[in-house]
């Protein structure tokens, strides 16, 4: 596994959120870190399959385009009685056409369970896949996984997307309701970040 030994990194994202938490997580290491808003990159098109596959293109499209390593983050949930849906779709189901809307998303999620008669519990797991990328073409490939079940009504208004109805093996709130240290420690990114930082930087 190729170890990242320089200090400058690119985060291939345009999402606040994540860019924050990808920061925290890199200081320790003395890395400075700029993201696509900072080198005026557009968003590339995701039109893979996979959350590798969007990952991979992520992070080589901002490697390539600055001439630094770059970091990206693909996620989403995966329900397993709608044949894994929405997978690589998950942002797309909340798309407005002006803006995102995750209760509609949750809603749509819960009425295709319901309308294909879907025995409870209803299985389903948060992924995230971390791609490291560099200039060369070389990368580095970690996914992290989160496996629960969806839950109805939705609980909690911590959190983001689809935390109020998904509620994680081995606890009774849903990710909307815990802690967000709690979440943080536990969740699908903090598992392939884990495997990042053993990886590349530790
Ligand atoms: P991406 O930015 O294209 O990777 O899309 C990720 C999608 O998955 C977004 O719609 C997020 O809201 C959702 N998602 C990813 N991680 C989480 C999480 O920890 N909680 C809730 N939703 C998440």
């Amino acid at each position: 596994m190729r170890r990242f030994t320089g200090d400058r990194l690119v985060v291939a994202t345009h999402n606040r959120g994540k860019l924050e938490e990808i920061r925290d997580l890199l200081q320790p290491y003395g890395v400075t870190t700029t993201s696509n808003a900072d080198h005026d990159l557009p968003e590339p098109v995701e039109d893979g399959t996979t959350f590798v596959e969007n990952a991979r293109i992520k992070a080589h499209a901002a490697s390539k385009a600055t001439g630094l390593p770059a970091l990206s983050d693909d996620s989403g949930i995966e329900i397993e009685a709608l044949d894994n849906a929405p997978g690589v779709h998950t942002a797309d189901w909340a798309e407005t056409g002006n803006g995102r809307d995750f209760v509609m998303a949750m809603t749509r999620a819960h009425d295709e369970l319901v309308a294909r008669q879907a025995p409870q519990p209803w299985r389903a797991r948060f992924s995230c896949t971390l791609v490291l990328a560099w200039p060369d073409g070389h990368d580095e490939i970690f996914p992290g996984t989160m496996p629960g079940r969806i839950v109805w009504p939705m609980r909690g208004d911590r959190g983001h997307g689809y935390d109020p109805i998904f509620q994680p093996d081995g606890y009774d709130e849903t990710f909307g309701e815990m802690d967000r240290w709690e979440k943080n420690k536990i969740s699908h990114r903090a598992d392939a970040f884990k495997k990042l930082i053993a990886g590349c930087f530790d």
